[in-house]
């Protein structure tokens, strides 16, 4: 009875691996500097290590350019296995290079960490259900980028140092990336000088890459009136609303909007005006996001300024305040690049998912909504090229790094599908067993990656090349006005107001 269960099992055994054989073809030859990291990264204890730390930085929820707790949590794991770190870079105090090694080739691996607002959500639950009402929450993920990515720089520095290779793994903090903020200055600073590749990721629910131009450049201006106060009732002719600019504002945009170039997009906020109507406000702001291709963005904007413009003169205020916050270019990935990160998240391959993971996805999807919920993904994408229509949607600063240095990105997966971006359902998924495991396997394709370019100077050859041969057509100019700087104050009064409150739910083991 025993030895024929047995037999069957290695039957079995043998099947699927043929059939894996047959499905995929012969894998690539694996070099004992990548198995290293691979297996490295395998390690429970690694993996629990970095899945603890993603969730940690979960709780923290901490906005653009107020990454401190997140920050300081990856920054004292980098230095107690070695990198010298250089902190509060580019005008940013949540900015920071961790660097391990010496020499050439230099390779790159970014790291975001910062949250989104008003979407704070408890892990694993598939109804609305805030950790703290109005709260920050992690909805696009970069809780488990910031430490797959800190997890991959750290298994490659083990790697050089164990096989004795020349180079330089570098780990760049990056803030703020919801806000598109960090990467335009951290490359003004010249942070990426004499860096070799880049490898960029993002948490998905799917296990990708592509290359090609992707996603739109984009302007974040916020446009400041003032006028004059006066009673509203008894004598508002000798008030000058700022507030009524914005309006007028608004309104010549929007009727601008038609005229655009239909790669265009703008979205607005009213973020000042004025506190009371019995008083004409005599100061209001609003703050644009323009996107479009890098070709129309700077066109794009100046019709934009002339609404502003406009609406001053209109109203007989002044347009007394322009302020960029960010400006930032699509994305050009490298082919090159993605074909190697292609190599490797097939090799990796998609996380085994446990039983339990598997019916929660199922109710998760079912609790969204979803009539045939299908649960966590089994198999990786195939690598993408560029799309053939431009669809215009978000935009992400490393556009900025991929015009310095040839860059491509890992999406890697522990979202359940069907969770939506920027909303508290991803909140909810990116905490956990699935997100770490996820977390991981994007982690593994990293540092594969980065051992690839390490070891396989053919590789980085080909990728500088096709790199030195785009930036011909292409030659990097920041889209920031010189006398741009980071706004700091940004998110410092919503995380003085979320912070205990995010602590004290912690303290009281929520969630
Ligand atoms: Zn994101």
């Amino acid at each position: 009875m025993k030895s024929s269960s047995a037999l069957i099992v290695v039957g079995l055994v043998l099947c699927s691996s043929w059939a894996r054989a047959e499905a995929t073809g012969p894998g690539p030859e694996v070099s004992a500097e990548k198995q290293f990291v691979l297996d490295w990264l395998s390690e429970p204890a690694v993996t629990e290590r970095f899945g603890a730390i993603s969730d940690a930085i979960w709780r923290f929820a901490e906005l653009g350019l107020q990454e401190f707790q997140s920050c300081a949590l990856l920054i004292k794991n980098l230095e107690e296995e070695g990198f010298r770190v250089e902190k509060g870079l580019a005008g940013m105090p949540t900015c920071f290079v961790a660097s391990y090694g010496s020499g050439k080739p230099v390779i790159g691996i970014l790291a975001e960490y910062d949250a989104l607002p008003t979407l704070s959500q408890k892990a694993g639950v598939s109804h609305h259900d805030p950790v703290v009402e109005g709260g920050p929450g992690h909805g696009c993920g970069h809780n488990r980028m910031g430490s797959a990515a800190t997890a991959a720089a750290i298994a490659v520095k083990r790697c050089l140092e164990k096989h004795h290779l020349e180079g330089t793994i570098k780990l760049f903090g990056s803030p703020a990336e919801e806000t598109l903020i960090s990467r335009p200055y951290m490359v003004r600073a010249g942070l990426f000088e004499g860096v070799d590749a880049v490898i960029n990721n993002h948490a998905a629910s799917e296990f990708a890459t592509d290359y090609g131009v992707k996603g739109t450049a984009m302007y974040s201006v916020v446009f400041t009136f003032t006028g004059k106060t006066a009673h509203s009732g008894s004598s508002p002719w000798s008030g000058r609303s700022a507030l009524d600019a914005v309006e007028i504002m608004n309104v010549a945009t929007n009727y601008l909007r038609e005229h655009l170039h239909f790669t265009c997009r703008m979205h607005y906020t009213i973020v000042e005006g004025g506190e009371a109507p019995n008083v004409v406000p005599d100061r209001a702001s609003v703050w644009y996001y323009l996107r479009s291709t890098d070709e129309q963005i700077e066109a794009m904007y100046q019709r934009v300024l002339n609404c502003a413009k406009g609406a001053a003169l209109a109203t007989d205020t002044e347009l007394a305040k322009v302020r960029c916050l960010g400006a930032i270019h699509q994305s050009h990935h490298n082919k090159t690049l993605a074909e190697l990160f292609q190599e490797n998240i097939k090799l990796v391959g998609m996380p085994k998912w446990t039983d339990e993971e598997q019916v929660f996805a199922k109710a998760f999807q079912k609790g969204l909504g979803q009539s045939s919920p299908k649960g966590m993904p089994e198999d990786v994408n195939k690598l993408k090229g560029p799309d053939a229509v431009f669809t215009g949607g978000a935009s992400s600063d490393h556009g900025d790094v991929t015009l310095i240095a040839p860059t491509a990105t890992i999406r890697f997966p522990g979202l359940v599908p069907g969770a939506i971006g920027h909303h508290w359902s991803s909140v909810a998924v990116n905490c956990g067993s699935a997100a770490s495991r996820g977390l991981n396997a994007g982690a593994q394709a990293m540092a594969a990656s980065a051992v690839d370019l390490l070891t396989r100077p053919d590789v980085l050859r080909k990728a500088r090349q096709e790199f030195a041969t785009y930036s011909k057509t292409h030659p990097y100019k920041s889209f920031l006005p010189a006398d741009a700087t980071p706004p700091l104050e940004l998110n410092k009064s919503l995380m003085e107001k979320y912070r205990p409150l995010l602590a004290e739910q912690e303290a009281a083991g929520s969630p």
